[in-house]
C-alpha cells in the first residue's frame, strides 16, 4: 500500500491534483459501492423481515432522483473545495509520505474522529432542525421518511458543508493543534463515515448489527428513528448525546419521556401542598 500511495504521487507530479483526485475518487467508490449493496437487498424478498418500515420501500423513481441529486452535489458543491485540500494540509502539517503511521496511532486518531464528528453531528443537526432552519436547509433530507443507503448525502449544499466540515475540518482542525496526521488516516476515515451515514440510512436492522454487540453504536434503527418521526435521535454514530440530552426519538422514548415529567410533575405538586 505504502508503495502505492508513493508510487501514485511520483506518478502524478502534482501533489495538488493527486490529492484532490484521491478524495474525490474514494468518495465517489466509497460512497457508491457502499449503496449498491443495499440497493440489492432492497429488491431481494428474503430481507424483508429485517426492514425497519417494512411497508415502506424506495421506488425506482425515487432512487434515480436522489442520485441524480447526490451526484449534483458531489460535481457542483464538493468538487470545488476538494482542489484546496491539499494546500490546506500541507500548510498544517498533515503529512503525505510514506512510511505510514502504525496502525495503533490510525486506530487512535479515528477513534477520536469518530466521537468529535459525533459532538459536532449532534449540535448542528440539532440546530437546522430549529424553525426557520429546517424549512430552509434541512427539509431537502427529510423527503424520504423511510430512509435508504442512497439518501445518506441526499442535501441541501448548506447542510452538505455544515455537516461535511465534521467529517473533513475536525482531522484539520486535529492537526492544527498536535501536528500529528497523515493522509492515508483521513482516507480511512473518511471511508468508514462513509459507511456509517450510508448504513445508518440503510434501513436494515439485523441480529449482527454493530449496536447489539457495541450498545453505544448508533447504527439503523437509530436514524431511522428520526427520519420517521422527524424529531429526536440527532447524533450520527453513537446514542450518548440523545440518551443524556433527552432527546431520543420513538414511541418508547416518548412515552419514558412524558412519565418522567408527570412523576417530576407529581413530586413538585406534593412537595407545595
Ligand atoms: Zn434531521
Ligand atoms: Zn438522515
Amino acid at each position: 500500500m505504502e508503495r502505492v500511495w508513493a508510487a501514485y504521487y511520483l506518478y502524478m507530479k502534482n501533489d495538488i491534483l493527486a490529492t484532490g483526485l484521491l478524495f474525490f475518487l474514494l468518495h465517489e467508490f466509497m460512497y457508491f459501492g457502499r449503496c449498491i449493496p443495499w440497493f440489492i437487498i432492497d429488491r431481494t424478498p428474503y430481507f424483508k423481515k429485517y426492514k425497519i418500515q417494512p411497508n415502506n420501500y424506495p421506488s425506482n423513481k425515487e432512487q434515480w432522483e436522489c442520485t441524480k441529486s447526490v451526484l449534483k452535489s458531489h460535481f457542483f458543491v464538493e468538487a470545488l473545495p476538494i482542489w484546496f485540500f491539499h494546500p490546506i494540509c500541507e500548510r498544517i502539517g498533515v503529512s503525505y509520505d510514506v512510511p505510514f503511521p502504525s496502525w495503533k496511532t490510525i486506530a487512535v486518531q479515528i477513534t477520536v474522529f469518530f466521537f468529535l464528528e459525533d459532538a459536532w453531528h449532534y449540535w448542528f443537526h440539532r440546530g437546522i432542525h430549529y424553525g426557520v432552519f429546517y424549512k430552509i436547509i434541512h427539509k431537502q433530507h427529510h423527503r424520504y421518511a423511510a430512509p435508504f443507503g442512497l439518501a445518506a448525502e441526499y442535501a441541501h449544499p448548506i447542510e452538505v458543508m455544515l455537516l461535511g466540515f465534521g467529517t473533513v475540518g475536525i482531522p484539520i482542525v486535529w492537526c492544527y493543534f498536535t501536528r500529528n496526521l497523515h493522509l492515508f488516516t483521513i482516507c480511512i476515515w473518511i471511508t468508514l463515515r462513509l459507511f456509517q451515514a450510508i448504513d445508518a440510512h440503510s434501513g436494515y436492522e439485523f441480529p449482527i448489527s454493530l449496536h447489539h454487540f457495541f450498545p453505544l453504536w448508533a447504527g439503523a434503527d437509530h436514524h431511522d428513528e428520526h427520519h420517521h418521526h422527524f424529531i429526536g435521535n440527532y447524533a450520527s454514530s453513537f446514542r450518548v448525546w440523545d440518551y443524556f440530552l433527552d432527546t431520543e426519538a420513538g414511541q418508547t422514548a416518548k412515552q419514558t419521556r412524558e412519565k418522567a415529567s408527570k412523576t417530576k410533575a407529581e413530586k413538585a405538586a406534593k412537595k407545595n401542598n
